[in-house]
């Protein structure tokens, strides 16, 4: 194909890849899919530099051919599978730290370096960046900021963009630019146009670097967890211990369900699953950071307001430890990680609605009844805080699905859009951390009416040709193909 050996000319053929079975593991990320549903890409690029993204961007435009640029592949709504084919930029071969500046706290990074790659940079300057998603270890920073995902840390530090300053990207005509600032922390000029980068998922234009603000490596953490008879009485104790002023660094409701999901290695060591009282259900991993003093005060304040609640502290430390390990500690190995139930031969599948704080509970059930109403085994549902001082959370209402029957990968996706619409009636959002996708494109109009058409025309600015990520979204049919 002619753009394939303009590829090779323009940027060398040893990043050039062809041979199908290589382009063959390119076709798939963490999304429940069936095998005759992997999607491989024509060729697959592996630029250094943003000159060589331009270049291959430029190539594109002239013949408009698709691009999708992809992370660690470990998205789990499809997000970076290229579903027309073309060209794969694989960005994890441009990860060099550009520039730390401790005074200002602040790192510049090219976009395909994983997120732990940028502590494991900072952290010797007493620094690190919170923005920390369980798959740090091979989440980039480009997909963390094209799929705006969660952090454990949300409740204190937020979410990526609220470490963004700025970005640079190649837009669908091949053109650079730098979006927000490079080293001010703060700026009321312009349009921010780099938040239109969280949760762009590449339909705008493939991050190239960005610059990250840091913060200061707390002394010392203490995580807790405690157990409520409702999950809507662990949201009412968050929201009465920020009342009280208390600092919260980590806050995620687990159902009952769920806690089952993080606590294999507690299982494996002792065969049976942690006790939890039988009337609890749900449980709140807390954490609190900063000097040993501080931490002890609020730790221990939280814990005199919990029994307003009646909540019990869990005693059994290997509890907490095993749920933080596998949350946050535990190094990341794809198909050896802590999900020994899934991935093998069931994946996690998971819709990520967003609903008013209030409600929390009550769709809780509504999640319950509709994996029930599909044949789906649960694994649970997880409200993260994560924004910062607030009580915000975003949820993940998972479950398990067996990606060699089509009939059940069906049945997900049918549990996934009926979740989506659901949190709509209840007046939220369809999505908290995993974006649309081509999932939720062709309902995406039911929670943007007609501002959908103003996103339509953004995309048309930054990429008139249609060839960035085309199907994410939006509709093919609606970008004019
Ligand atoms: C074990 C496990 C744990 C997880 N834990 C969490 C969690 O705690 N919180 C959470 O939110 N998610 C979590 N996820 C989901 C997923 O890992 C994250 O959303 C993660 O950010 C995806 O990163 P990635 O590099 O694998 O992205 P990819 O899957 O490669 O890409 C994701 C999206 O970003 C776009 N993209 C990637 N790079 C660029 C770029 N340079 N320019 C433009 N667009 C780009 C892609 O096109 C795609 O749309 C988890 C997944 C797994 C498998």
């Amino acid at each position: 194909m002619a753009f394939i050996d303009e590829l090779v000319s323009a940027i060398g053929e040893e990043k050039v890849l062809t041979d199908p079975a290589e382009l063959y593991v390119y076709g798939a990320d963490w999304s429940p899919r069936t095998p005759d549903e992997v999607r491989p890409p024509e060729v697959v690029v592996l630029p250094d530099t943003t000159r060589d993204i331009q270049r291959i961007v430029n190539i594109a435009y002239a013949h408009g051919v698709p691009v999708t640029a992809g992370g660690g592949l470990t998205g789990m709504l499809g997000g970076a599978v290229p579903l027309f084919g073309g060209i794969y930029i694989d960005t994890t071969t441009m990860r060099s730290i550009v520039e730390v500046d401790p005074k200002n706290q602040t790192l510049r990074v090219q976009a395909g370096a994983t997120l732990q790659e940028v502590n494991d940079a900072v952290n010797p300057y007493g620094l690190w960046l919170p923005h920390q998603p369980e798959s740090k270890w091979v989440s980039t920073v480009g997909a963390a900021i094209a799929c705006d995902n969660d952090s454990t840390f949300g409740v204190r530090y937020g979410k990526i963009l609220n470490c963004l300053l700025s970005a640079e990207i190649v837009t669908g005509t091949g053109e650079v630019l730098e979006l927000g600032h490079r080293k001010a922390h703060f700026t009321s000029s312009g349009y921010k146009l780099k938040d239109l980068l969280a949760g762009s998922e590449g339909t705008l234009g493939v991050i190239t670097e960005a610059t990250l603000k840091l913060e200061p490596i707390p002394e010392t953490r203490m995580v807790d967890m405690i157990v409520f008879h409702r999950m809507g009485s662990a949201v009412d104790f968050l929201s009465r211990i920020l009342k009280a002023g208390l600092c919260i660094e980590a806050a995620h409701i687990n159902c009952k369900h769920r806690l089952k999901f993080y606590t294999h290695a507690y299982k494996d060591k002792h065969g049976k699953d942690p006790d939890i009282p039988s009337w609890a259900e749900a449980l709140l991993a807390i954490a609190f950071a900063g000097d040993k003093d501080i931490v002890k005060e609020q730790r221990d304040h939280a814990i005199d307001i919990a029994a307003e609640f009646e909540a019990e502290l869990v005693k059994e430390r290997e509890i907490v430890d095993s749920w933080w390990a596998s949350k946050y500690t535990l190094e990341f190995e794809p198909f050896k990680q802590k999900w020994p139930d899934s991935q093998g031969t069931k994946k996690f599948g998971a819709a990520d609605p967003g609903v008013p704080v209030g409600r929390l509970e009550e769709f809780y059930h509504k999640f319950i009844e509709v994996a029930g109403k599909h044949d789906l085994e649960i694994i649970g549902m997880n409200a993260y805080l994560e924004h910062p001082n607030s009580i915000g959370f975003s949820l993940s209402c998972a479950v398990f699905v067996d990606y060699r029957s089509a009939d059940e990968v069906k049945r997900f996706r049918m549990f996934h859009d009926e979740l989506s619409k659901l949190a709509l009636e209840f007046d939220g959002t369809m999505s908290t951390f995993m974006s649309d996708s081509d999932q939720k494109a062709p309902y995406l109009e039911l929670e943007h009416g007609p501002s959908l058409r103003y996103m339509m025309e953004i995309k048309k600015l930054f990429d008139p040709k249609g060839i960035m990520n085309p199907g994410k979204k939006f509709p093919r049919e609606a970008e004019g193909k």
